[in-house]
């Protein structure tokens, strides 16, 4: 039986880009005794590519309740427990949460082994003020619930930074250009990715990008402040 120091490690993966993992997460995941991992066989490729071999342990969002339990129960034995989801950074849009509260609140050492986060890397590279600003995520399915979160930000001093699919970016071009008209807006898409690019300009000026060529990928929106 193992002493009780285990550790929960928050283990930052790359966004797109594989040579984007720092030293010391390729450490900790050759060190620690177990990955719980959002998705065991995206992880399990991932691990695969840096010549690493872990148990994993699936945690994903709508059974992190019951993983996290059993997260906790591996702390307890002393083991150190590395999570990492499909991408970035864990907790950001992403599982992660409720396994922290639960590990802090057994008494346990929580550390996020930093790397990288769209947020981080389409924000610092959009060209709009970094000095303050909001990470909204990702807006609600339905129309109305996205319009009222929209209306509610438009006080915010500082750059909007949202995420969002695919299937939704011409949609909420639209939203933005009914909300925000006048705001400067960047789409930061496939970040780190061979097809990196950034598309700044109103939001009728995206949209109409938008229109004329299928934008596809994983997108960053980040939308300028009051200020
Ligand atoms: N935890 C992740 C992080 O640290 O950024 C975010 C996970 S969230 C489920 C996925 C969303 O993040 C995507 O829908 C997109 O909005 C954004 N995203 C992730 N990778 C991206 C990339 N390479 N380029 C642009 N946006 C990205």
């Amino acid at each position: 039986m193992k002493c009780l120091n285990g550790i929960l490690y928050l283990v930052a993966t790359p966004i797109g880009n594989l040579e984007d993992i720092t030293l010391r997460a390729l450490r900790v995941l050759r060190e620690c005794d177990l990955v719980a991992a959002e998705d065991t066989r995206r992880s399990g490729q991932l691990l695969k590519h840096y010549n690493l071999s872990k148990p994993l342990l699936s945690s994903f969002l709508f059974n992190e309740a019951r993983r996290s339990e059993e997260i906790i129960e591996r702390l307890r034995r002393g083991e150190k427990v590395a999570l990492v989801t499909d991408a970035g950074s864990p907790g950001i849009s992403d599982p992660g949460e409720r396994v922290v509260i639960a590990a802090i609140a057994a008494g346990f050492r929580v550390e996020a082994v930093a790397g990288p986060c769209a947020l981080v890397a389409g924000l610092t590279a959009s060209g709009l003020p970094t000095e303050e600003f909001h990470f909204v995520g990702f807006l609600p399915h339905k129309s109305g619930q996205r319009r009222n979160k929209l209306e509610s930000l438009k006080a915010t001093e500082g750059t909007l930074v949202f995420y969002e699919s695919p299937y939704r970016i011409e949609k909420l071009l639209g939203e933005l250009n009914e909300v925000f008209p006048e705001r400067e807006v960047v789409l930061a898409r496939e970040l780190t990715k061979k097809f990196e690019e950034f598309l700044r300009g109103k939001p009728a000026e995206l949209l109409e990008i938008a229109k004329k060529r299928s934008l596809k990928g994983e997108f960053v929106v980040l939308v300028a402040g009051t200020k």
